[in-house]
């Protein structure tokens, strides 16, 4: 261990990963503070990292104020009925009254927007989309954040977080290690932004075996954003509201350019409308939601589960009909191009032409994220200016721990920021961060070497455990001592989709189910004491697979929490088969204490911010 180099690095601001809101945070980070030391560190490399690596096709959160196309009222309103009632308006409001000025900052980047040549207006795919070439998308963010930042650490996976052991509930750092050197890295940080994206592969894919990686999120998205700050008793919000995406069989290649611009629809098999069908069903489920215009994502989801359970699939996009225009068959393909190329590869393999035939569509297995049509994350402080006191405490987008922020994914209760809204988030934790700096509130932290000594222990301890464990081994791969990340990762997928809501049971999870489900996940944690990694790479696929078990413990207690079905479509309490707002019109937060490792779960109302305004201007 001794001859692992250590290297220690103090910094201002730290930013751990580098996806849309880690590069936010970088560029505006170093906008207020000119002098300030900024750092960021990036798990794979900035240029091609996180959930944008490969380009979109769109961004999905433009306002278009100054054409007055929409004001972030409309947005929050958007967002709240595509959640049945679940968001933190302030920090959605928030987002929305800034994501046109990072959009417009894309623009004078040099990311290709697709414009009306008359007006000047950016072509809009829907109401909030608008359309890109956007395969260099991530190479122009990682650029600012380049040029914005001291250093970029790329192929460092942080680990844990440092706390100050001078004054408690304060951060102080993090600690990781560089996947292809092995050494050991701290970064010793008056305040850190987590943007570490969203959790992919915590429930059983679909596509196991080799197709194992092909899912709709990206693989590589472990749920670092969530277990870094859970590890040190942050709270968190809504890990109940889970995301499950209707997307093209196999490919999971996207539909939002389909429905809103080629004005495709869905079929079942026998060639009808089967939404309609699961009407009255839907009414007694979840009451008056399901009369909401635009209909929420997850009761769309919903009909399409019962349908096929019913017997109706397979369920199929008709695009005959608009592949028939050579110019929408043209944006039809090249949608896929710019950020899913390996659609139109599974279409050529299966002998799919959707001019002449319709393509087959799936509901995915579950994801944790924070930035698309669902928001679990962490419990943040909103701006000062638009908070209730309960949602305030100083510092914009701060954790419950002080000098920890975050964005991106890593923010729970405010849906749909998506690539725009995630990296302005980024930027608005930035500022937040760089103030909290300048109040002095990042004053006499300590960090011992003894609390760096401990986490390379337990960082590196994998390795050990395959280097001693391996000499028992007499043939094969089995060892009786260790686990590879392979094995606990199949094991927490079978726990979390058998027993929370996977598509095992078609998304129906009930208490009894949950309480098992947790049983097993705390067994899983103690033989995760024991994973074996024979290189850094694989060492990296424990950490990734110790997140992700803890992102799963935490998001298993949510939904034991929230005894109601609030988003029948993304998951089924089969015991509470009701939306109930009576009791349940609230949001969740957890915390999980880091000395005993037990959660604690409470009710925080939900603020209807926008309206109330609007009724008390009126009145
Ligand atoms: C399949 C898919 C399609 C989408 N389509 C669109 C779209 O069409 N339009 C749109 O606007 N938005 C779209 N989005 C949403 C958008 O991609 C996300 O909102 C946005 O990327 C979230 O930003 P983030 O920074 O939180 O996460 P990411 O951009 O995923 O960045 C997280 C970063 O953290 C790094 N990281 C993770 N763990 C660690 C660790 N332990 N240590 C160091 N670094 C770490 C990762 O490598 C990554 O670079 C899509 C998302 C997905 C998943």
């Amino acid at each position: 261990m001794a001859k692992r180099k250590t290297h220690f690095e103090d910094c201002d601001v730290l930013v751990v990963g580098g996806g849309m809101a880690g590069t936010g945070a970088a560029f505006e980070a170093r906008h207020w503070g000119r002098d300030l030391k900024i750092i960021c560190v990036e798990k794979a490399n900035i240029d091609r990292s996180g959930a944008v690596a490969q380009g979109l096709y769109a961004i999905n959160c433009y306002m278009g104020m100054q054409w007055d196309e929409n004001q972030p009222e409309d947005h929050v309103r958007y967002a709240r009925n595509d959640l049945m009632g679940m968001v933190r308006e302030d920090l959605g409001y928030d987002m929305a009254r800034h994501v046109d000025s990072t959009v417009h900052m894309f623009d004078e980047w040099g990311l290709p927007m697709m414009k009306n040549e008359k007006t000047g207006r950016y072509l809009r795919e829907g109401k909030w989309q608008i359309m890109i070439h956007g395969e260099s998308y991530k190479p122009i963010v990682a650029e600012a954040a380049k040029k914005s930042a001291d250093k970029i650490y790329n192929r460092i996976m942080i680990t844990h977080l440092l706390m100050d052991e001078n004054e408690e509930n304060r951060v102080g750092g993090a600690v990781g290690f560089n996947m292809r050197t092995g050494d050991y890295y701290v970064f010793r940080a008056k305040t850190v932004i987590v943007a570490a994206g969203g959790a992919s592969h915590i429930f059983k894919p679909r596509a196991v075996g080799e197709g194992m990686g092909r899912t709709w999120y990206a693989p590589w998205s472990n749920g670092s954003a969530y277990a870094l700050p859970i590890a040190v008793g942050a709270k968190m919000t809504q890990m109940e509201n889970r995301i499950v995406l209707c997307r093209f069989k196999d490919g999971y290649g996207p539909v939002g350019a389909y429905f809103l611009h080629l004005k495709t629809y869905t079929q079942n098999a026998n060639g009808e409308n089967y939404e309609k069908k699961w009407y009255e069903h839907t009414k007694k489920m979840v009451g008056e939601y399901i009369d909401h215009h635009p209909t929420p994502t997850c009761l769309r989801n919903h009909a399409f589960i019962q349908e096929t359970m019913a017997g109706g699939g397979p369920i199929h996009m008709v695009t005959k009909e608009a592949f028939q225009d050579p110019h929408l068959e043209t944006v039809g393909w090249e949608n896929f191009l710019g950020m899913t190329v390996g659609q139109a590869v599974v279409w050529a393999s299966q002998n799919i032409d959707p001019k002449y035939t319709n393509p087959e569509l799936t509901t995915s297995e579950p994801y944790v994220m924070g930035s698309h049509a669902t928001c679990s994350g962490a419990w943040v402080s909103g701006p000062e200016d638009l908070s209730p006191p309960e949602y305030f405490w100083g510092y914009n987008r701060m954790l419950t721990v002080q000098g920890l922020f975050g964005a991106g994914d890593t923010v729970g209760g405010s849906a749909h920021k998506f690539s725009s809204g995630s990296f302005t988030e980024g930027r608005l934790a930035a500022k937040a961060a760089v103030k909290y700096i300048e109040d002095n509130k990042a004053k006499n932290i300590k960090v011992s070497d003894k609390q760096c000594e401990d986490f390379k222990n337990v960082i590196y301890k994998p390795l050990e455990n395959y280097t001693v464990g391996r000499n028992e081994i007499t043939g094969g791969t089995v060892s009786p001592s260790y686990i590879s990340p392979i094995q606990g990762l199949q094991r927490l997928q079978r726990i979390m989709d058998e027993y929370v809501g996977g598509i095992a049971t078609n998304y129906m999870t009930n208490a009894n189910m949950l309480k098992r489900g947790l049983e097993l996940l705390e067994w899983l944690q103690e033989d995760l004491e024991n994973v074996g990694a024979e290189d850094y790479h694989q060492l990296m696929r424990a950490w990734e697979l110790k997140h992700r078990a803890l992102t799963s413990q935490c998001v298993t207690e949510h939904t034991m929490f929230r005894e109601e079905t609030r988003w029948p479509g993304y998951y089924y309490r089969g015991d509470h088969l009701k939306l109930d707002d009576e009791n349940w019109h609230c949001l969740t937060v957890s915390r999980r204490d880091p000395k005993t490792g037990k959660f604690t779960l409470e009710k925080v109302p939900v603020y209807h911010i926008v309206d109330d305004k609007e009724k008390k201007k009126a009145s």
